[in-house]
């Protein structure tokens, strides 16, 4: 599968560490090897029965969508996802007044089941390719990018979750075409 992008170096493991260019398939792991984590979210909240679906947000006129996962052994911080600094629209075709915003406040996710605030974190990343970027990004010499980044652009991701306290599971809890 294709390596993670690097805002996700440190923090997830891939089931299987063959790199190419197929989906990268995985699980959010901690520096400190912790794997659950407390899920902070800028987004719309949706819920139908027992499922949850975290959407992009408007706000003051701007959209946003933050999906970050906090470790509570260490307290470290990881952004998983933000719409406007990862993916091809994010890393690649990025709008500048768009990062300057402030980003509004995190809420917390809690389990609908449980109301348990501790969730364990698979995500799926999916890329055009290596050459696919090298085509689409890097046709001048002027190009702020380098061939290894094409991890960096993929074109979409998504994250499922499972709870701690009652095994609820969520697929596609959050995820973002980006593209
Ligand atoms: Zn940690
Ligand atoms: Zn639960």
């Amino acid at each position: 599968m294709m390596p993670p992008p690097i805002h996700l170096a440190d923090c997830v493991v891939p089931d299987d560490p063959w790199l190419d260019e197929e989906p990268f398939h995985g699980i959010v792991k901690c520096s400190c090897s912790g794997t659950r984590f407390n899920l902070l979210y800028v987004g719309q909240l949706r819920i139908n029965g027992d499922r949850a679906v975290v959407t992009q947000v408007q706000n003051d006129g701007a959209w946003y969508y933050v999906i970050r996962a906090s470790c509570p052994k260490c307290g470290k911080r990881h952004v998983l996802y933000d719409k406007d600094y990862h993916g091809w629209n994010g890393f690649v075709a990025y709008d500048v007044e768009q990062r300057r915003r402030p980003r509004p406040a995190d809420a917390e996710f809690r389990c609908l089941k449980c109301n348990g605030d501790m969730h364990r974190i698979r995500l799926h990343i999916l890329s055009e390719g290596r050459a696919d970027f090298i085509d689409q990004s890097m046709g001048n010499e002027n190009s702020q990018f380098e061939e290894g980044d094409w991890p960096n652009a993929f074109g979409s991701i998504s994250f499922d979750i499972i709870c701690v306290g009652c095994d609820l599971q969520t697929s596609d809890w959050a995820g973002d075409e980006s593209m």
